[in-house]
């Protein structure tokens, strides 16, 4: 009677056994492939980058409230500003003259 650690958990376990005492992972199992565990970790992959991918986004509309468009920079605002001032002066000075 020997003992072999559990794939799983790392208890040792009687070779006779063929579930684990701790886990329950089947040590006799052996030739169950690995697939299982890394179905489970595309799975879990599958569900949290969506996941992921919206709260950074969120994040991002959060950060960064007052521009949502970078195709309309605030200069254009200052430069409308600049021109209503300047045809205000123009009529002004037309006035003064
Ligand atoms: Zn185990």
């Amino acid at each position: 009677m020997s003992l072999e650690p559990c794939k799983v958990c790392g208890t040792l376990n009687a070779t006779e056994t063929e579930i684990c005492l701790s886990c329950g992972y089947p040590t006799q199992g052996r030739k169950r492939p690995a697939i299982f565990r890394w179905v489970a970790i595309a799975l879990i992959i599958c569900f949290t980058l969506p996941l992921l991918s919206g709260v950074i986004n969120w994040l991002l509309l959060q950060l960064k409230p007052n521009s949502p468009n970078p195709n309309q920079p605030q200069v254009s605002f200052r430069q409308s500003d600049l021109i209503s001032q300047l045809k205000t002066q123009s009529s002004a000075n037309c006035a003064n003259n």
